[in-house]
Order: C-alpha cells, then sequence, then structure tokens
C-alpha cells in the first residue's frame, strides 16, 4: 500500500511541511502539506523536486579509512582513538568538530554535548557561522537572548516589509509567495527592497533602494536620527522598556545628510521618502538575510535595524518587528541546542559560571567548557597551523563555502586526522578524510529542525537506509561511549529530543527565552504523532501562532532592551589593482555546493552554469562580450565564469552564485577569493563585499 507521511523541507529556512508519498514499487512523490503553517501546501522548485535528489548515484555506503571500505567498529574504533590520543597529548582544545545547519536539532545536541560537556573544550562550530551569526550577536546585545520576536504571520499583516540585504523570491521563494499573496490582497501594502542589485524581490517592491555594500549602517542610523525627531518615536516604550537611547542617538545624529548620501550611495528624495514611509507606518516588519550578516560590521546592522524598531516601539506586535531570516533549514535548531563556539545550551551562555554549573549538572558531565571555542574562521586558521590534531567535519562541505577556500582545503589536507560524515561519497572536502562515514540523508533521517520563525518541525524517515549508512547522532554517540564517556546511551532521537526538552526547562524561572519542557517526557508515540509548534507555545496548545516581547520583557537582567550605538565602518575595499566589489549569494534553484539539487536536470535547467553579473557599461569597458567567459581574482584566488551581462547590476558591482564546485565547473569556487575577513562581534564572515579583478578571460 502506498504511505504519505509528513515531513520537511530540507533546504531553506522557510520549512515548509512536505507530503512525501511511497508508492508500491518505493518510488517517493511530494507535495506541500496544506496544514503545515509555514507554507500552507506550498512548495517553491528546490522543495518541489525533492524526489529528484534522493536516488543513491554517489552516495556513501559504507564507512571508508583511508580510501578503502572498513567496518563501523573499525572506524568508531580508530575515530575514539585518535581523539583520546590528541586530548590526552595535547589538550582538549587539540579537537573540533565543524558541523551544520543540515544537522537535526538531536545530532546537533549529542554533538555540542560531546564536546562541551566531555572532551572540555567549545571548539564546535558550524557553519550556520557563515549564514546568521551576526543576527545571534545582535539579538543578545539588543535583547539579552538570542530570540527572534516574530513569525511568518507578520510579513503578512505589515503594511510596509522592508527586506534588506534578502533576495526573498530566490532564497526563502515560499515566504516570498506569502508576502506576494498579501500584497496583491491588499495593495496598500508596501514593499521597500534595500540591495545594491536589483534582484527578482525587486520587482514586486514600491521602492529599490540600490545601497552602496554595507550602507546599511548609515542607512538605518539616520532613519533612527530621522524617527528621534518626529511623532513615530514611543516616549512611554523608551523609558519603559529600553536603556541607551540617547548614546544611540547621539551617534546616529553625528552623521550628516551629505555623509549618509555617500555612505549609501542614495539620492536624496529616496531616502526621504524611505524614512517618511516607515515614520508613517506603525504595522512595519524589516526582514533580512546574508546582505545584512555576512559583512565585517554584520552585527552592527543588525542593531542598527533593531534600534529603529526599539524606538518606535515596533516590536513583538501584529504585523511589527525586526525579522532576521536564516538561510539553513535548522540554523535555528542549533542555535537552541548551543551548536555553535559561543554558546551552551539551551540558549545559556557560555560566559556564566551558573549556566555551565546548570548545564553540568543536569549533563552529569565530568567537566564542561568555560570559554568560547573557535569560531568558524578561526577554527581553520588552526587547523592549518597545527593547533587541531584531530578534526571532524559532519554534512558540510568547507572546501566549497568557507572564505579562502583554497587555504581551508591546503589546511584539511595538512590535519593529521579528519573525519567526514557525508551523504556523498566524493564531495570536495570528503576528498582529504581520512576516515569518510556514510549518514543518513532527507527522507531516510528522523528527527527535528527549528524554522526562522521559532517553529519546530518533524523530519520523518521515509526510506530505510541504504547500505550501511547511519544517523549522524548514532555515529556521535559511539564515539563517545568507546571514548569512555556515560551519558550517550542513546537509542532513538526521541530520546534525546526529550533529553533536549528537559535541558531547555532545567531550573528555567522564566528568565531564559528557551523553554520546551513540556515536551520533556515525549515517548515514541507522542514524537511519531509531533506537530509543527512554535516556541514558546505550549504543547497542547499546538499549532497557536507566537510572539516575543509583546509584553515589553527581555532578556536583559533588569529585562529592558538595549540601544546599541552603532558607528559605519569604512568598507571601501576596492583599490586600482581590484576595482570591482564581488557579492556572492544563492540562486533560485540550487541548494549550497549542490551535492544534492545538481542532481536534478529539472533544477540545473534554471541557470546551468556559473556566472557573474556585470553591468553593460562595465562588460564593454572591459570588453567582454554578453555570455563570454571572465576571470575573476582576488589576492586569495581565481574563477572563471560566464559573464552575465545585466541592467539589474550596479556598476562597479559583480555578483557570483556561491553553489559551483569543482565536480560542475572547472574554476568556479567563487568563495576561493573571499578573504577572510569577519566581524569583530559574531565572527561572521564578509563574503559580499570583495575586491577583485575582472579580465576577459
Ligand atoms: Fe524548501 Fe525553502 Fe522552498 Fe520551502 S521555500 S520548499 S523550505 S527550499
Amino acid at each position: 500500500m502506498p504511505t504519505e507521511t509528513k515531513t520537511t523541507c530540507p533546504y531553506c529556512g522557510v520549512g515548509c511541511g512536505v507530503i512525501a508519498r511511497v508508492d508500491d514499487e518505493g518510488v517517493v512523490s511530494v507535495k506541500g502539506d496544506p496544514d503545515h503553517p509555514a507554507n500552507f501546501g506550498r512548495l517553491c522548485s528546490k522543495g518541489s523536486a525533492l524526489a529528484e535528489t534522493i536516488d543513491l548515484d554517489g552516495r556513501l555506503h559504507h564507512p571508508e579509512i583511508a580510501g578503502e571500505r572498513a567496518g563501523w567498529d573499525e572506524a568508531l574504533d580508530l575515530m575514539a582513538q585518535r581523539f583520546s590520543d590528541a586530548i590526552a597529548e595535547h589538550g582538549p582544545d587539540s579537537v573540533a568538530f565543524y558541523v551544520s545547519g543540515q544537522l537535526l536539532t538531536e545530532d546537533y545536541y549529542v554533538a555540542n554535548k560531546l564536546m562541551k560537556g566531555f572532551v572540555g573544550s567549545a571548539n564546535i562550530d558550524t557553519n550556520s557561522r557563515l549564514c546568521m551569526s551576526s543576527s545571534v550577536a545582535g539579538h543578545r546585545r539588543a535583547f539579552g537572548s538570542d530570540t527572534v520576536p516574530g513569525c511568518y504571520e507578520d510579513i503578512e499583516l505589515a503594511d510596509l516589509v522592508i527586506l534588506t540585504g534578502s533576495n526573498l523570491a530566490w532564497c526563502h521563494p515560499v515566504l516570498y509567495q506569502r508576502l506576494a499573496a498579501a500584497k496583491a490582497a491588499r495593495p496598500g501594502m508596501k514593499v521597500v527592497v534595500i540591495d545594491p542589485r536589483r534582484t527578482m524581490t525587486a520587482d514586486i517592491a514600491d521602492m529599490h533602494l540600490a545601497i552602496r555594500p554595507d550602507g546599511d549602517v548609515a542607512l538605518f542610523n539616520g532613519l533612527l536620527a530621522h524617527l528621534a525627531k518626529s511623532t513615530a518615536i514611543d516616549e512611554n516604550y523608551l523609558a519603559a522598556h529600553t536603556m541607551g537611547f540617547a548614546a544611540a542617538f547621539a551617534t546616529a545624529s553625528s552623521m550628516t545628510f551629505t555623509e549618509l548620501m555617500d555612505r549609501t550611495g542614495l539620492g536624496a528624495n529616496e531616502i526621504r521618502q524611505f524614512f517618511a514611509l516607515f515614520e508613517r507606518t506603525e504595522k512595519v516588519v524589516t526582514c533580512y538575510s546574508q546582505g545584512v550578516n555576512q559583512s565585517s560590521s554584520g552585527t552592527d546592522k543588525v542593531n542598527a535595524i533593531l534600534n529603529c524598531h526599539l524606538a518606535t516601539g515596533r516590536i513583538g506586535r501584529h504585523g511589527m518587528g525586526p525579522f532576521s531570516l536564516t538561510g539553513q533549514p535548522n540554523a535555528m535548531g542549533g542555535r537552541e541546542v548551543g551548536g555553535l563556539a559561543n554558546m551552551l545550551a539551551a540558549h545559556m551562555a557560555i560566559e556564566s559560571a551558573d549556566d555551565r554549573d546548570r548545564v553540568q549538572r543536569f549533563w552529569g558531565s565530568p567537566t564542561i567548557a568555560d570559554r568560547p571555542g573557535l569560531k568558524a574562521v578561526d577554527l581553520f586558521e588552526a587547523v592549518a597551523d597545527g593547533r587541531i590534531k584531530a578534526l571532524w567535519i559532519m554534512a558540510t562541505n568547507p572546501v566549497v563555502s568557507m572564505p579562502d577556500a583554497d587555504a581551508v582545503e591546503a589546511a584539511i589536507r595538512a590535519c593529521p586526522f579528519v573525519v567526514v560524515s557525508d551523504v556523498m561519497k566524493t564531495t570536495d572536502t570528503a576528498r582529504h578524510a581520512h576516515v569518510l562515514l556514510p549518514s543518513l540523508g532527507w527522507g531516510e533521517k528522523d528527527g527535528t529542525v527549528t524554522n526562522s520563525e521559532r517553529r519546530i518541525s518533524r523530519q520523518r524517515s521515509v526510506l530505510p537506509a541504504p547500505s550501511e549508512a547511519r544517523a549522524d547522532w548514532w555515529q556521535l554517540a559511539e564515539v563517545a561511549r568507546r571514548m569512555g564517556f556515560l551519558g550517550f546511551e542513546y537509542t532513538t532521537p526521541t530520546e534525546i529530543f526529550a533529553e533536549h526538552a528537559a535541558l531547555s526547562a532545567f531550573e528555567n524561572d522564566g528568565s531564559r527565552d528557551f523553554d520546551i519542557g513540556a515536551y520533556a517526557g515525549i515517548g515514541p508515540a507522542g514524537y511519531e504523532a509531533m506537530m509543527p509548534f512554535q516556541w514558546p507555545a505550549p504543547a497542547q496548545e499546538g499549532r497557536k501562532t507566537t510572539r516575543f516581547f509583546a509584553n515589553g520583557h527581555f532578556y536583559h537582567p533588569d529585562r529592558k532592551a538595549r540601544f546599541i550605538a552603532v558607528t559605519p565602518a569604512e568598507t571601501e575595499r576596492t583599490s586600482v589593482d581590484y576595482p570591482f566589489t564581488l557579492n556572492t549569494g544563492r540562486i533560485r534553484d540550487q541548494w549550497h555546493t549542490m551535492t544534492r539539487t545538481g542532481k536534478s536536470a529539472r533544477l540545473s535547467a534554471h541557470i546551468a552554469e556559473p556566472f557573474a553579473e556585470l553591468h553593460p557599461r562595465d562588460a564593454r569597458e572591459l570588453g567582454v562580450g554578453s555570455a563570454g567567459l571572465v576571470e575573476l581574482e582576488s589576492p586569495h584566488g581565481m574563477a572563471v565564469v560566464r559573464a552575465l551581462v545585466t541592467e539589474r547590476q550596479a556598476r562597479g558591482n559583480v555578483f557570483v552564485p556561491m553553489h559551483w564546485n569543482d565536480q560542475f565547473a572547472a574554476k568556479a569556487r567563487i568563495d576561493a577569493l573571499v578573504p577572510p575577513l569577519i566581524d569583530r562581534v559574531s565572527g561572521q564572515p564578509a563574503s559580499k563585499n570583495v575586491a577583485i579583478a575582472v579580465r576577459p578571460f
């Protein structure tokens, strides 16, 4: 008999519900889940092509050691030995995990517990560092916790939706569909897109502000200064619920209007129109994504946006608020379990002795990391200089996706012991592994993910595990057990989720935002039947929509939010030798480094090869014809891709997608050109403002 199973799309942070049907021959087909509150039945091109990407071609079927097939026991024993040896000889900080927003929350939980509570290091970081860590840092500075205030419904309820650094139409397509439907139903709704490029998202916009790269702090500082002199400022809210407005306003208002125009590259009229629109529209949602986060001033950009919402009290209420849109399907779940080098678990702080004591007692662990570990860029630098002796990479392909990708590849190649857990046998990173472990893919694995609006949904298995592939949490627990650690006797993801839920509620008097303790006692039947729920809604309230901060209570000790005074940084990076600004990003129909979406002929038909978007005048001056090849070069690396000449691109700027790797194109790993420059607060790399040279090839 055919079966139908409710599960969740594994691609972007929208977290759409999917119904996977398996027919009598075992063939899988998918459709959107009409009951899932993220998508109400919609799917985008990637989600609807899921069934085309789950064949077993290229899959890793068995563990391998040094390129030869090995048994699980042999591989796991070797790993436990090599990690234990490194710790004994060089200390806990000589080992590291580099994990992924593709992991399920249960996988993430076990990885974080093993590294922080049992190895005793915080050297576990994730590719989510590249995605939204500036939002985490900005939230924590302003709110005292990493809390996303609103929900998707707010985007539909708003009278003004600002999309800054977000190509929603391509990167969060189902949310874009919801926005477009809401705007069609209420034509009075305004949409402003702030982006150097005229992206597909800008086609729906009433106003497109083609801002200079990294001009966001100046723009939102200018907005704050404008609002402070208007009736939109909410004096009562400021007094009752915030601290630090005077300093933020003083900093923001120190910039002249001429300087504002210069830093943003925008004209006086369009700036004034944008400010007036924000001022007069109470129901405003500001969505932001990688264009804000992937910057050397990413955290300041986030706080500049939050400042404007705090100043007007437009937060936590229907149709209002700042909204961080996460790139990955489970970036939020990773944050919940503390899967970043500077977090602990269940939104507790690694810097807090009380939190460390609480988590250690809960885990019954022999130790606990007492300071932040190495964040992604620093972690691979430590691999390069020999401080890391043993590295475990799970569900990610840093040889393509990390900045300074060639240097990252050299570092991994030189590392004494590298383990890669993946579903695919030949990724750019897997070929440098001493031990390769076959993991379960979408449709096979079982657990939970959290989307951008804090909604936890189940990913369910509908297919048997191929060959010897095993769950990532199982691999971690087996290595932990072989290293002699107690507390990893899990037999199902249900047990892990129940422990994670119990930790969220453990000694939680309401001073911590994350609490799904109502699920602590969940058994296999309850876990199997779990419907999508949005924390902090109690379990029994199921699909109820929730918002934070409606009551003006934040998570700093005095319960007040903080304005952060932010100053626009000097971000002009071009020079005579490198006169163009490279902006990297995603396209509609590919995901990450294409190890899965690259399997679908339908998805690859949208855009078949890597490209560099150039303005027509730049192309003419360079002598580059449309579809001609161009060589792109920075001090860190080079790439050769096809020119896409388009008026959508701003002069002096070049957009190149980050997906292609050496499997799909000869020289298109664009992150090889990106320098390892990071935001000083969040550690997030700056992948959108890179000085490069462009030449005809
Ligand atoms: Fe999947 Fe994102 Fe598309 Fe939804 S919008 S179907 S989560 S890729």
